[in-house]
């Protein structure tokens, strides 16, 4: 295939339909059909990233491999087929006028007066094309954020317009939207939907397929009727049930044929039916996993968003275990030595998460001083890790005012540090130790084991502070020790307690790289241990 064909995937009548968990099942599909694929996103807010946004306003930010900071359902796409995501995966308007303004400034427009269109419309144009021009693609699944008739997303609406004008067969719209049941009549309503699409129309856009969102099953007659008020082919009306679980999502569109119907309508021969034989185990292993391991979560943000990628390589790594994970989100803010006991008894395990500021940190070192003395598996992400570092210092060497740089700008034990490099940053956004970084592992040691003995690993990051080295030696000396480190600047990477039965904490964000057919080794490891325990 030559020219990569576009797929744009917006939504209608609510937001938080799924059209991630959309977009990345038809991502799932297409691969499995042989082609080459990466999805995208496009945010309407003005952020240029989400790296500034706080976990409650838009959930976890998740960080690709080339280090930009973006929205979780990257997680998602990666998550679902495997494939990396870059810096050009995730798009905000902020970012599309940022570009604009800095074309104008240069003088690129050779004067003329800069407008929503065409100049907006462009940047938007240019950047969804961006990865289909690299070559390495068949297809490219934009997902545009928010919902038809928001004032934020018409640029984008316009753009793909515009686009499916320019190049005709090549694009396809897959409009995802929803179906309430209403319990007083007993009925299923559609008129939300035709509402939406002729929304969609009114922009310009008659969609190709169409994704009914439901949690009752819709008959061939709602199905036929919506296919009649909406210009769609009947065959081109999906329903995306209720199902107990987002990984059961590709196989039944694959059931109703939404890859091979999207193939038709882009002109490709859809051949064979793909088999999904590997993404059926694990769903079968999944079901059949029902003996629980409980972890808690010790976080500060009690939302189920602002830990996604943990939450989901546990639960994937449980399922590798044939176990159920039973996750409880504990709020480090109100963990108390007096409470620490009674909160964190009877879980198999527990999760020291990561974070930024003071809020809660006490509390996350009281955890991390009861899951050490009382050796429960203890597995502490990036703040989770650089906790561990500051509780073992206090109570194992004995510097009670020990701390990270971030907050105490005064410690005397400032066992983690902000580094030279980092000190004259006067910015927030962006400006942190970002993306995939080398780690090269200690053999011998737990860590090294559960990555099946490999010299060194890369591992994604996200902080600006780090184990100050100054007092490496103290802390090996007194049983924590350094198993992974950076080979070109020395930095520590994860530190492990060997004495406990599993008691590791890494500087980097492994959750980032936990897919649904490759766990990543340490969750796996970890409740391993949770289990034996
Ligand atoms: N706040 C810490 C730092 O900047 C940790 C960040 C995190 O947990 N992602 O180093």
């Amino acid at each position: 295939m030559a020219e990569a064909k576009y797929i744009f995937v917006t939504g209608g009548v609510a937001s938080s339909l799924g059209k991630g968990i959309i977009s990345s099942s038809i991502g799932k599909l297409l691969q499995a059909r042989g082609c080459r694929v990466t999805i995208q996103k496009f945010d309407p807010y003005i952020n240029i990233d989400p790296g500034t946004l706080n976990p409650y306003e838009h959930g976890e930010c998740y960080v690709t491999v080339d280090g930009k900071e973006t929205d979780l359902d990257l997680g998602h796409y990666e998550r679902f087929t495997g494939v990396h995501t870059t810096r050009a995966n995730n798009i905000t308007t902020g970012r599309i006028y940022m570009n604009v303004i800095e074309k104008e400034r240069r003088g690129d427009y050779l004067g003329k007066t800069i407008q929503v269109v065409p100049h907006i419309t462009d940047e938007i144009k240019r950047n969804i094309m961006l990865l289909g021009r690299t070559g390495d693609f068949d297809f490219v699944v934009t997902e545009i954020g928010g919902t038809i008739g928001d004032i934020e997303s018409a640029p984008y609406l316009e753009a793909i317009r515009q686009m499916r004008w320019e190049m005709g067969k090549n694009t396809l719209n897959v409009h995802l939207t929803y179906v309430p049941y209403l319990a007083a009549a007993g009925e299923l309503k559609t008129k939300p939907t035709q509402s939406s699409v002729k929304q969609l129309l009114s922009a310009g856009i008659q969609p190709d397929i169409l994704v009914l969102r439901t949690e009752h099953h819709l008959s061939d007659d709602i199905r036929r009727k919506v296919a009649h008020f909406c210009n769609v082919d009947f065959e081109a009306v999906v329903q995306s049930e209720d199902l107990p679980c987002i990984y059961q999502v590709p196989v039944n569109m694959l059931n109703q044929g939404l890859d091979a119907t999207i193939l038709r309508k882009l002109g490709v021969e859809p051949g064979e039916t793909p088999e999904l034989g590997p993404w059926r185990k694990f769903l079968e292993r999944r079901e059949a996993a029902t003996e629980e391991v409980s972890i808690a979560l010790v976080g500060k943000y009690d939302l189920q968003d602002a830990y996604k990628s943990i939450r989901e390589s546990l639960s994937l790594a449980g399922t590798y275990c044939d176990r159920k994970v039973r996750l409880e989100f504990v709020n480090s803010e109100y963990i108390t030595r007096e409470n620490v006991e009674e909160q964190l008894r009877g879980f198999d395990g527990v999760v020291i998460c990561p974070g930024f500021g003071n809020r809660g940190t006490e509390g996350k070192i009281t955890a991390c001083e009861y899951t050490r003395t009382h050796d429960v598996p203890c597995f502490g992400i990036c703040f989770g890790m650089q906790m561990m570092v500051v509780e073992f210092a206090r109570n194992v060497l004995g510097y009670k005012d020990a701390n990270s740089r971030e907050l105490d700008a005064k410690t005397q034990h400032n066992v983690i540090d902000i580094m030279e490099e980092q000190k004259n940053i006067t910015q927030m956004g962006g400006t942190m130790r970002l993306g995939a970084y080398k780690c090269d592992l200690k053999q011998g040691s737990k860590t090294s084991e559960a990555y099946g003995g490999v010299a060194s690993v890369e591992e994604r990051h996200r902080h600006r502070y780090e184990f100050n080295s100054g007092f490496l030696r103290e802390f090996e000396q007194n049983g924590m020790l350094c198993v992974g480190s950076n080979p070109d600047s020395n930095l520590v990477e994860i530190v492990e307690i060997p004495q406990l039965r599993w008691y590791i904490g890494t500087q980097f964000h492994p959750e980032y790289s936990s897919t649904v057919l490759n766990p990543h080794p340490l969750f796996l490891s970890f409740i391993k241990a949770c289990i034996n325990k």
